[in-house]
């Protein structure tokens, strides 16, 4: 489980706890790209892939465009930032409500 960091935000450490704390997912690349995706629908794929939704690990699911349009190449993005969801986030397909609600209960119990 994430900790609090100094200012008092939560620290999520995967990619759940980002979606419970509505902190919208922004891999970004080495050349400077970056894309900022809605957590919940980032939580949905990683739930349905069975993927490992660690931050750490979670990066490797990720790619730049920007690298792969120039080189061909997936290039992984250097780190994931935690930023305040705004309009224009990438959304995914959404979880069912169920689900999440069901999640959710999961992660409080
Ligand atoms: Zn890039």
């Amino acid at each position: 489980m994430g900790g609090w960091t100094k200012d008092g935000r939560h620290n999520a450490t995967n990619i759940f706890e980002a979606a419970a704390w509505f902190r919208a997912i922004r891999p970004v690349c080495r050349c400077g790209h970056s894309a900022t995706f809605n957590p919940y629908g980032i939580w949905w794929r990683f739930e349905c892939k069975m993927w490992d939704g660690n931050l750490a690990k979670a990066r490797h699911k990720f790619w730049c465009v920007r690298c792969g349009a120039r080189t061909g190449k997936r290039v992984r993005p250097v780190r994931i930032d935690l930023v305040d969801p705004g309009p224009d986030d990438i959304a995914l397909p959404m979880p069912d409500e169920r689900e999440w609600k069901r999640a959710l209960s999961r992660f409080r119990a």
